[in-house]
């Protein structure tokens, strides 16, 4: 596997997030009219940080990244460990199903238990969020040659903060997307919907087998709905043609802007490589250089 596209991963998912970060929750017509296109890192605006500042998306994937490369291994209970230890700090952006589901870990539930817990609350339009597809990549990387392992750990991750059979697939789908894109497939969504289709749920296949036959669909949403997300940023990240592209047309659709963001780029990173990110970009996130060495010590495990 190419090192730069590994890398590319999880720099592409951190370009996405710290692009979108900004403007998130604003609509495409909100933001053209108060940046035109946006395509430079820049600061306040929602959240009201410094430019380049990364999201719960990058860190939450730094977690995984993080643990993955301590214990040699996906360890879903370290990982979950990792999520409540971020979660303390007093994080500026959580989602809903992520922060009730951090806070049943924390009073002691199994990592397999609280997100679960959690689920089986929640009623349809507020129980499958985009909060486990968004951080999910850095697994892809490790386990890029065995794509059942990749398909069930993925699941895993999600399955600490995000149940739903829509976000765990969802999860499955991406990691085994990426996992072709690294390894230079020719049709790597529709490869990765003929592995993981069996089980997945229709209304995931439904969403994404269009793309997957090269079609664009009408009317692409930018919800947090993680159908929605995964549609619309995996549309994003496959067709666009540079990984900056990719980037900034999924962030200036508004909406889930962040998350749309670091989907497309995790996507588009493993398509070009890091080295087809923009240097302004990178320079302005303080957690490049470790997103670097970790994915460099993530081809390596
Ligand atoms: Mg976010």
């Amino acid at each position: 596997m190419d090192s730069d596209r590994a890398r590319g991963v999880l720099l592409g998912l951190a370009c996405g997030d710290a692009l979108g970060r900004p403007v998130e929750f604003k609509s495409a017509s909100e933001i053209s009219a108060e940046h035109g296109r946006l395509d430079e890192m820049i600061g306040h605006g929602t959240w009201n940080q410094p430019a380049g500042t990364i999201t719960d998306d990058t860190e939450q994937a730094l977690c995984i990244a993080r643990s993955f490369v301590e214990q040699q291994a996906f360890d879903p209970a370290d990982v979950a460990d990792r999520f409540v230890a971020w979660y303390d700090t007093g994080p500026f952006d959580i989602g809903g199903m992520t922060r009730r589901a951090l806070t049943r870990l924390k009073r002691g539930d199994e990592w397999d238990k609280a997100g679960q817990q959690v689920w089986e609350q929640s009623p349809e339009g507020q129980n499958a969020g985009n909060g486990s597809v968004m951080r999910c990549a850095p697994l892809a990387i490790p386990y890029v040659a065995d794509w059942e392992r990749l398909a069930e750990v993925s699941r895993q991750s999600s399955q600490i903060t995000h149940a739903d059979p829509r976000c765990t697939y969802g999860c499955a789908v991406l990691n085994v997307t990426i996992a072709g894109l690294l390894d230079d497939a020719a049709s790597p969504l529709g490869d990765a919907l003929d592995y993981v289709g069996s089980d997945a749920p229709d209304e995931l296949m439904a969403a994404l087998e269009p793309l997957a036959r090269g079609e664009s669909p009408d009317g692409l949403e930018t919800s947090g709905y993680v159908v929605h997300s995964l549609q619309t940023a995996l549309h994003d990240g496959l067709v666009a043609e540079s990984a900056e592209e990719a980037i900034v047309t999924g962030v200036n659709r508004g909406g889930d802007t962040d998350t749309i963001g670091a989907i497309a780029g995790a996507v588009a990173g493993a398509r070009f490589g890091a080295s087809a990110l923009p240097d302004r970009w990178l320079a302005a996130i303080d957690e490049a250089e470790e997103l670097e060495s970790l994915a460099e010590q993530l081809t390596s495990v």
